[in-house]
């Protein structure tokens, strides 16, 4: 079961003084807009639209907060490189997103979402210099892996991999996937162990919900299921037939 299925849209923050009160841990996710931020949030979360309100008219240039649960959170930030007169990036930047990723205590962690076919551009690379000041762990899904071949693939990781060295060891690096849900474990093992939450193991369901191969071979007219030549002989809860 995907850990952070449960996510649901909780509120969109303009405001600094607006930040939920009741926040214990959250992670924010930025990138360069079109790099794959909202359907990795969407994939993480098993939701095909949660993360395009972040994209609804209005809505873009905030901070929105989706609940995964009491009090842990993802943050989706406005995504970056849009052509923006200076003036409103500068007001943007300083007036919302530089206060909130420096100093929100709540924030244990940020991931960058980076397309993989044109990773650590310009822009990512300051937020990764900017934001490895705070000492917080940065974790980098490069996004849209299944655009490249296994050897594309392999060569953007290390390529990213070499390129982080200067940024520090707190940095971390994956293939991700949304269209094709690969490396969705990968990320939840980190993004859960920086937010205390963990995955439940599977419960092995109740004995009356068995499944076709283990259901008992004489139970199976009773739950409408009919026997194929042999299978009663493979039901692994078969009796040995009474003798006589
Ligand atoms: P955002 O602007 O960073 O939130 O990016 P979106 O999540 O909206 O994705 C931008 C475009 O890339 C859309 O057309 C998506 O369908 C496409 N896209 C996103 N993730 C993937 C992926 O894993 N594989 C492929 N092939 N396309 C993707």
């Amino acid at each position: 079961m995907p850990l952070f299925q449960n996510a649901v849209f909780h509120t969109t923050i303009a405001n600094l003084r607006d930040l939920p009160a009741d926040s214990e841990r959250e992670i924010a996710f930025a990138g360069r807009s079109n790099a794959g931020k909202s359907s990795a949030i969407n994939a993480l979360a098993n939701h095909t639209r949660l993360a395009f309100v972040s994209k609804t008219p209005g809505r873009t240039q905030h901070l929105n907060f989706f609940t995964l649960e009491a009090g842990k959170y993802f943050v989706d930030l406005p995504g970056y490189g849009y052509a923006k007169a200076p003036e409103e990036i500068r007001s943007q930047w300083e007036g919302l997103l530089a206060p909130y990723l420096r100093f929100r205590i709540p924030l244990v962690g940020l991931v960058l979402i980076m397309d993989s076919r044109h990773p650590l551009t310009d822009l990512d690379l300051q937020m990764l210099a900017w934001f490895a000041q705070t000492d917080k762990p940065i974790h980098i899904l490069l996004a849209k892996a299944d655009k490249l071949t296994r050897q594309e693939q392999a060569l953007a990781l290390r390529n990213v991999q070499a390129g982080l060295l200067e940024i520090g060891e707190r940095c971390t690096v994956q293939l991700f996937s949304s269209l094709k849900k690969m490396g969705i474990a990968e990320a939840e093992a980190v993004l859960g162990g920086w937010l205390g939450i963990a995955k439940k193991n599977e419960v092995a369901p109740p004995v009356g919900l068995r499944t076709e191969k283990t259901a008992r071979a004489k139970n199976r007219a009773a739950i409408g299921w009919s026997a194929r030549t042999g299978a009663a002989k493979t039901a692994p809860n078969k009796k040995p037939p009474a003798k006589g």
